[in-house]
């Protein structure tokens, strides 16, 4: 069984064509992820209609940025309120390359309000941790997440061992693909400890991804790992399944 683990369905125009090309491929979760609460009632709906959809809210650190306390404080509201509506928090997390010091501590305090969310929900968590890979596993440490999903992370060895002794799981994307250096990474990683991610629609070499797009990065990650396909797809229903 094979799930994108992160992607954004609300940012496509007719989300049910990406929906089928992935059900034809196999994929048989996909998980939205929201930025904003716009993004979270249009994510709501697509997983209403599709049952191979979860919808994931949280508010993007990038976004952070851009809206006011009162924004803010009103979109964590939404998301208490309607937790039983979603099935994971995300995404979350910091992002350092846009924020100066005022907002970096202001994510911070935020990705730690989801921190709490997903655990009083038990719902996984999608961390986001662009320039801030070493923050984002002191905050999840320090606020002791559980069920944590690292969007997107690759980084040094020290860390990714460090990820993984917490328990958190590595979710691979469509870079390990046309990237030396992620595949390098990937085959650091542990596969009790991978889940596959397109962040969809995100432009790889040009082309706009798509969920259906898993079933690759699953074979490269397979051939990465000297597995053959059937036993990645095996690994990763045994991983998701502990995660939901
Ligand atoms: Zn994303």
């Amino acid at each position: 069984m094979l799930a994108d683990i992160h992607c954004h369905l609300d940012e496509f125009s007719k989300p049910e064509d990406q929906i089928k090309n992935a059900e034809k491929m196999g994929v048989c979760l996909i998980l939205t992820n929201s930025v904003d609460l716009k993004s979270m009632r249009k994510n709501m709906e697509i997983s209403e209609k599709f049952r191979s959809v979860k919808c994931a809210f949280g508010i993007h650190p990038n976004e952070i940025i851009k809206m006011t306390n009162d924004e803010i404080l009103s979109t964590i509201t939404f998301i208490e309120k309607n937790i039983s509506l979603c099935s994971a928090i995300g995404e979350t997390g910091l992002d350092f390359k846009y924020a100066n010091e005022r907002q970096k501590a202001q994510q911070k305090s935020i990705f730690a309000r989801h921190i709490e969310i997903a655990k009083n929900a038990k719902m996984p968590i999608i961390v986001h941790s662009r320039m801030a890979r070493e923050d984002c596993l002191k905050i999840l440490e320090k606020y002791e997440a559980r069920k944590v999903v690292l969007h997107w992370f690759v980084s040094c060895e020290n860390l990714l061992k460090k990820a993984i002794s917490l328990g958190y799981y590595i979710s691979i994307g469509p870079s390990v693909l046309f990237e030396k250096h992620v595949q390098e990474f990937a085959k650091l990683v542990p596969v009790e400890s991978v889940l596959f991610e397109t962040d969809a629609p995100v432009e790889y070499n040009g082309k706009k991804s798509e969920p259906a797009w898993i079933k690759d990065v699953a074979t490269k990650v397979a051939e990465i790992s000297g597995l053959s396909y059937g036993e990645i797809c095996h690994i990763a229903k045994k991983n998701l399944e502990k995660l939901f």
